[in-house]
Parts: C-alpha cells; sequence; structure tokens
C-alpha cells in the first residue's frame, strides 16, 4: 500500500484558523496587535522566501510584521545594536534573525543578544537551556512543525525509536531534545556517521534534516516507518526537492511528508504561534 501523505499544506490552513483567532485575543487584551520582528543582514535570495512567507502569514492572520533590513557588511558591533533595539521596542513581541549571516558575522552573537522572551526562533542561548533541562522553551520554529505534523496525524512518539539526519543547532538537534521530551529513543546521525542505513532501518521514525537531494532511498526505510523530510534543496533546473526519493520511499514507508509542501508551510506558523501564547518563560 502506498504511503500515506503527510500534507502540511492541510494542517497549515487549520493552524492558520486557529491563530487568528488567538492574535485577535491577544489584539482585544492588549489594545493593540501583536508585533512580529524580522532581522535580515543584506540580501539573501534563499532565505528571503521564507522571511516572505512569515511576514505573508504574519499579515494573514493579523500579527503586525515588519522587516529591519541591516547592510551586508556591517560588524559584530553593528548586529548585536540592531537586535538589541528591536529587544527594546515595545511594539515588538516576537524577534527572528535570518540566517544564514555573512561570513564576517558571528552567529553566536544572535544567541547572546537575541531577549529570550521574544525569541519565537529558539535560538538564544537561554532558549537552548530551557529546552535542554525541559523547561518550557521557545524552540526552533522548523522543530515545531515537524512535532505538529506528527502529532496532527496522530503518530505516536512515546517509545518509538526516531532517527533524525542532521544534527545542527537549527534543526537536528534542539528536535532530538523535543522528542527526548516525548519519550521518543533518539539516534542523531551526521555526516560522519558510518553506515548511515543501519540506523535508519532500525526507526519507527525518520526525519532526514540534512539538505542533501536523494539521501534517503527505500532501502533504508523499514517497511511501514514514518519519514518526514526536512531538506530544502534546489536542483541545477530550478526545482525543489528534499532529502529523501520520495516516490521510491513512498513504496514502503506507511506515512510521508512531501517537499515542498510538508513540514515547509507550518513553519513560518510555528514561529507565530508561539509568539502568541506568550510561553512564562
Ligand atoms: P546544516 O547544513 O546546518 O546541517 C546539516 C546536518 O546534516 C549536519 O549535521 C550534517 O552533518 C548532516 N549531513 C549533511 N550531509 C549528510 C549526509 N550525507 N549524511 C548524513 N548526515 C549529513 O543544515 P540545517 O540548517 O540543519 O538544515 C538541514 C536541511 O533542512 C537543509 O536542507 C535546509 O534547507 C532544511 N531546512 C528546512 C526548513 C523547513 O522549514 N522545512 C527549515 C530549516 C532548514
Amino acid at each position: 500500500m502506498p504511503a500515506r501523505v503527510l500534507d502540511g499544506r492541510a494542517i497549515a490552513s487549520v493552524v492558520r484558523a486557529e491563530l487568528r483567532a488567538l492574535a485577535s485575543d491577544y489584539a482585544e487584551r492588549h489594545g493593540r496587535p501583536a508585533g512580529l520582528a524580522v532581522i535580515c543582514v543584506g540580501a539573501q535570495p534563499a532565505s528571503d522566501v521564507y522571511v516572505r512567507q512569515l511576514l505573508r502569514e504574519a499579515a494573514s492572520i493579523g500579527v503586525r510584521g515588519s522587516l529591519v533590513t541591516l547592510a551586508e557588511d556591517i560588524e559584530n558591533a553593528a548586529l548585536r545594536a540592531g537586535i538589541e533595539a528591536v529587544n527594546d521596542d515595545d511594539e515588538t513581541q516576537g524577534l527572528l534573525v535570518q540566517m544564514p549571516l555573512p561570513p564576517q558575522l558571528e552567529p553566536r552573537v544572535v544567541a547572546e543578544a537575541v531577549n529570550p522572551r521574544k525569541d519565537v526562533d529558539g535560538i538564544s542561548m537561554r532558549s537552548a537551556g530551557n529546552l535542554f533541562l525541559r523547561y518550557p522553551s521557545f524552540v526552533p520554529a522548523t522543530c515545531a512543525a515537524v512535532v505538529e505534523l506528527l502529532d496532527r496525524y496522530d503518530i505516536p512518539l512515546a517509545g518509538q525509536r526516531v532517527t533524525i539526519i542532521g544534527a545542527s543547532n537549527t534543526v537536528g538537534k534542539p528536535l532530538a531534545f523535543m522528542l527526548l521530551a516525548r519519550d521518543a529513543t533518539i539516534s542523531v546521525c551526521h555526516i560522519h556517521t558510518r553506515d548511515l542505513a543501519h540506523w535508519t532501518r532500525q526507526a519507527d521514525i525518520v526525519i532526514a534534516a540534512a539538505g542533501k537531494a536523494g539521501l534517503v532511498t527505500e532501502q533504508m526505510i523499514r517497511p511501514g516507518a514514518t519519514v518526514v523530510d526536512v531538506g530544502i534543496n534546489v536542483l541545477p533546473g530550478g526545482a525543489i526537492v528534499g532529502d529523501v526519493a520520495f516516490e521510491r520511499v513512498a513504496t514502503v514507508a506507511a506515512a510521508l511528508s512531501p517537499v515542498p509542501g510538508g513540514v515547509g508551510p507550518l513553519t513560518p506558523l510555528m514561529a507565530l504561534r508561539q509568539m502568541l501564547l506568550e510561553p512564562h518563560l
């Protein structure tokens, strides 16, 4: 039987409706809409697509979105000052700094400077520490999107074996801690992992976040497993694909998320939801 498709667009339309209600509640309680600021350094064509998507989603649910563009050639001190200006702005409840940064800038500045109470992409050291210690926390929106997709399709996590391909600070690692907190048994693989298929074949759930088209094939998947594809890869002709050979893996997996149309549509909504829920940190 072909795999069930985990349809992120369909789930996004349900979540969007829920967020409209949350945003309108927020505006009523505070006498003004919630504000989200996105800081971009220079022009980054690939990530600009995400920034546009995020600001469009903000507008569609009734959140005031603003874009702060800093010059491409700024140094760390100016980046820190730009972040601090948004931290101090009472009209802004959520702040996201678009990555990657130009090479002269250190990501650590962002992790240190973003106000943990506005950290809707879970990138600050405080958020990382809270997640590690299992305290309430903002988490990276992509990771929240993966968990949301699994939850909305009632795919159980407790006691399940999950193999994550990718160990970055923004996807693989925080996702491992989020799923550990849901009582799954986690393996985290990366570029130096020997015999990747050994780890994926024993998993009930495989999450691919490596950034390599065609990495996950049907021989690597246990029949009946769930596969979530986080990868975004642009092929030479311009087509966007994930890390999973979709058609082939669909012949063995029980459930599989497509790219595009899986995790991607949920990601900006997760950043907005975290802002509107105003966690007590
Ligand atoms: P990254 O480059 O920072 O990290 C990639 C990780 O994958 C590393 O740990 C690396 O060791 C591992 N890896 C790379 N090639 C591998 C291989 N052949 N075998 C095993 N492990 C391998 O990337 P990232 O920021 O974590 O993003 C991962 C992917 O997810 C990218 O394709 C990115 O575009 C995509 N992404 C999607 C969303 C979304 O909302 N859908 C959001 C963020 C990132």
